[in-house]
């Protein structure tokens, strides 16, 4: 893939879906970390659902940090995971609490280090929470972009390797979002839309239709 095909990929993004926002909903950085933690093996909108229960009986990392764990288990048992997910969001506010001045850390390495971040969470909290540019690749990124043809690994780590050395830095954000728009709306898992795809004379998929 080169570069000025890639541009013209994203342009006709832009085109087709505008400029997308986060689906996940949030209002401060702690809102962000928790949603993002919770969104592991479950769609945005499952999240959406419980996070205003959550943030409403749990305002911020201290709060959280001295949860009743059942409590919390009851209140975000419908994104799955829950036992697993209310230990991570839990232990992660005492963490930040505790270890980190209450101040969510800026960097990916210590990101990485809090109960329940992975590189994809850590890459969407740098992106959506301090602009800082990153291309967090979930299953949707990865998929896109194997099928249009920016890499042809699994590995998520070397997909964000493709997409970071071809797109250029200024558009990791804005491209994460329109990649996800694009996989949810248009590229879908199964039965992609490739007739009324933007991108289809671009796209190296095997499998698309015309
Ligand atoms: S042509 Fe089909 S496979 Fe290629 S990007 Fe479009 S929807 Fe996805």
């Amino acid at each position: 893939m080169m570069p000025a095909q890639s541009e013209s990929i994203l342009e006709r993004m832009i085109a087709r879906y505008g400029m997308p926002s986060p689906a996940l909903e949030y209002h401060s950085l702690y809102q962000l970390v928790v949603a993002v933690v919770l969104s592991a093996q479950t769609t945005d909108s499952q999240v959406n659902a419980v996070t205003p229960s959550l943030f409403r009986r749990f305002p911020d990392f201290q709060s959280l940090a001295g949860a009743d764990i059942a409590e919390v288990e009851t209140i975000i048992k419908s994104t799955g995971f829950y036992r697993n997910k209310a230990k991570n969001i839990t232990l992660l506010a005492r963490d930040i609490t505790h270890n980190h001045g209450g101040t969510v850390p800026e960097n990916r390495e210590e990101l990485m280090r809090l109960p329940g971040v992975g590189r994809k969470s850590a890459n969407v909290i740098l992106a959506m929470g301090f602009n800082i540019p990153a291309f967090a690749v979930d299953t949707h990124v990865l998929r896109v972009a194997n099928r249009i043809g920016y890499c042809a690994t699994d590995d998520p780590l070397k997909v964000e390797a493709s997409l970071t050395s071809i797109i250029p830095e200024t558009m990791w954000i804005p491209g994460h979002l329109l990649f996800i728009t694009h996989g949810r709306r248009t590229c879908r898992a199964r039965n992609p839309l490739c007739p009324e795809c933007a991108i289809n004379d671009l796209c190296a998929f095997a499998g698309k239709t015309l």
